[in-house]
């Protein structure tokens, strides 16, 4: 059996290469040179070309190389008996943690106005919010969301939590998705860690904006297809979003003619709030990997039905 690497728009020798130097024996391929189909039992994909899994008969699992799996979920070609699963490690929630945090910060420490004023030789201050004056809501409290909330927590915010079904986290207001209502209205800073869903698909949109309380601020740090980016445009315009921190697009790379780039109330980074380490996830792969075969329950399965 042969572990079959796929992506389009990634390099995959480094994590051939972190799980050939944790395990030697393990044979690791790269897509499209195979030289077995039938021997590929376990696939690790991003972004993969859809229509590829008929090619390997013997298939039986495939695992996203991150945390997000909407890039599977999407491939209607991925036959009903392959199990899904993801990659869940604590540098993920580790990085997402810090960024978030340091993206709040800059919030509240008006760091973006600064910066600009400095690109115009500009000296006036600006009165900072204090940490206790703006509640932080965290959409989404799994393994990213619960971590960075927890943080957020810890450094001194009010803190809200907005998960499917109830959790129970030291410090933090949580409400479910029957109450995104009352949760929005409690929150100044609106951070996503969604997964991807019919459910959520679109969910940052204009009507929600309205529902934060002011002043109002988006970090969507979980996929592009959330936020309907024409709505941020007109709710940034009129003052119903102060500002908005943005890791993830619906096209990425952003194109160079995206209405996002040169707006002072956008900040952009390029979907790298957490990435994901090659000698890390090779511990993983492989953990899985044994795991099959020898018929053992799978770490970190994807609910196919739930969408996450
Ligand atoms: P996860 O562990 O699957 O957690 C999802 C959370 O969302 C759960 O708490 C779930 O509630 C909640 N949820 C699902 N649907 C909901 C709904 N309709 N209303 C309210 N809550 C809902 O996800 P994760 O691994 O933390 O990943 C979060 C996001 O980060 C994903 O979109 C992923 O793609 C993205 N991501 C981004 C980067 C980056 O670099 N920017 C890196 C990695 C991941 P229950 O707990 O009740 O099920």
């Amino acid at each position: 059996m042969s572990i079959l690497l796929v992506a389009q728009r990634r390099d995959m020798k480094p994590f051939r290469d972190a799980i050939l130097n944790a395990d030697s024996n393990i044979d690791v391929e790269i897509w499209p040179n195979t030289t077995n189909p039938a021997r590929v039992q376990f696939a690790v994909a991003w972004h993969h070309p859809q229509q590829i899994w008929k090619s390997y008969p013997n298939l039986k699992v495939i695992s996203s190389l991150g945390a997000g799996v909407d890039h599977l979920l999407r491939d209607n070609t991925i036959p009903d008996n392959v199990q899904l699963t993801r990659v869940v490690v604590p540098s993920l929630s580790d990085q997402m943690s810090d960024y978030v945090l340091t993206a709040v910060l800059n919030i509240i420490r008006n760091s973006e106005l600064y910066r600009n004023q400095q690109l115009e030789s500009v000296w006036k201050s600006h009165p900072a919010y204090l940490k206790d004056e703006l509640t932080v809501g965290v959409m989404g409290l799994g393994e990213l969301g619960s971590t960075t909330a927890e943080r957020l927590y810890l450094n001194g915010f009010k803190v809200n939590g907005l998960a499917q079904s109830k959790k129970e986290l030291k410090g933090i207001t949580t409400y479910t998705a029957g109450t995104l209502g009352e949760f929005l209205n409690q929150t100044h800073i609106l951070v996503n860690l969604l997964p991807l869903t019919p459910k959520t698909d679109g969910i940052l949109d204009l009507d929600l904006f309205k529902e934060l309380k002011k002043p109002a601020f988006l970090i969507n740090v979980a996929r592009g297809e959330h936020l309907i980016e024409e709505d941020l445009v007109y709710a940034l315009d009129k003052g119903i979003i102060t500002h908005a921190v943005l890791d993830v697009f619906s096209t990425e790379p952003l194109p160079d003619s995206h209405p996002f780039w040169g707006r002072k109330k956008i900040t952009i980074t390029p979907h790298i709030a957490s990435v994901t380490d090659p000698d890390e996830v090779a511990v993983l792969l492989i953990e899985n990997y044994k795991r099959i075969l020898s018929g053992m329950d799978l770490l970190n399965t994807v609910d196919k039905k739930r969408g996450y």
